[in-house]
């Protein structure tokens, strides 16, 4: 018996819902990916779970880091076409895997209605480690858990049909970010320019490194080479689980 070819991601989907922990979470590893989904006319809409209010290298004030980086990440989000920007103000550095954050995520999941969810992979990536932040790991866990079964399950929190009138929802894919066993690019050469803007609007974040653009971009070309994409083009990369 041969392996069934494996499944590939839809080709175009109406809606799209990103859940990442930190502001520029989703820029370092997706943007270019999303700026290809909102230009073929998908709405895309971020849920960033904590304010990132822990980031940062400068002499910000504490209290104002968190109004600062939401503000940094919905500019972000402008450059690559997603101005449907949400936050839960959980606090930066100490998620926890709790029923208080499935039932947050279920809640946007059933108000926004997404067939694809992009988040984080809650696996440790061993030969990153970078990449696996537990903040990470913990929205990627509580978002699988939200997308099953909580969100398509009416008598999962039922306060949020009884009282909040939401239906259940089932999302079809979800796109698992920083995966150790990545098994989808996306070739986002075209659109490099989109996430570097992206990637510059965190300026808290990043306005001290010079060599961002060739760091990102080496990254990026290792992914395509990787994936056995041409000489020459850059690729940000996916673990696609089929959740319908
Ligand atoms: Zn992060």
């Amino acid at each position: 018996m041969t392996a069934p070819p494996p499944r590939r991601p839809a080709e175009h989907v109406e809606r799209a819902l990103c859940v990442l922990a930190h502001p520029d979470d989703v820029d370092f590893g997706s943007a270019g990916t999303v700026a290809t989904w909102a230009a073929a006319g998908t709405e895309v809409t971020y849920l960033i779970v904590t304010d990132g209010d822990a980031g940062g290298f400068d002499d910000t004030p504490r209290d104002r880091m968190g109004p600062l980086r939401r503000e940094e990440q919905t500019a972000a989000a402008k450059a690559v076409g997603v101005t449907d920007v949400r936050f839960l103000g959980y606090p930066d550095g100490r998620l926890e895997l709790t029923l208080d954050l499935r039932r947050d995520i279920s809640r946007v999941i059933r108000q926004v209605r997404p067939q694809r969810v992009l988040t984080s992979s809650p696996e440790r990536y061993y030969e990153r480690i970078g990449a696996s932040h537990p903040d990470h790991m913990t929205v990627g866990e509580s978002t699988l858990r939200a997308v099953y079964p909580d969100a398509r399950n009416p008598f999962a929190f039922p306060e949020l049909l009884g009282e909040e009138g939401l239906e259940a929802w089932t999302v079809s894919e979800v796109w698992l970010g920083a995966s150790p066993r990545a098994d989808h690019a996306v070739d986002v050469t075209d659109v490099v320019e989109l996430k570097f803007a992206a990637l510059k609007s965190h300026v808290s974040q990043v306005g001290h490194l010079d060599d961002l653009e060739a760091f990102v971009t080496g990254w990026m070309a290792q992914n395509a080479r990787t994936h056995g994409l041409p000489d020459g083009r850059l690729a940000e990369t996916f673990h696609v689980v089929h959740t319908a």
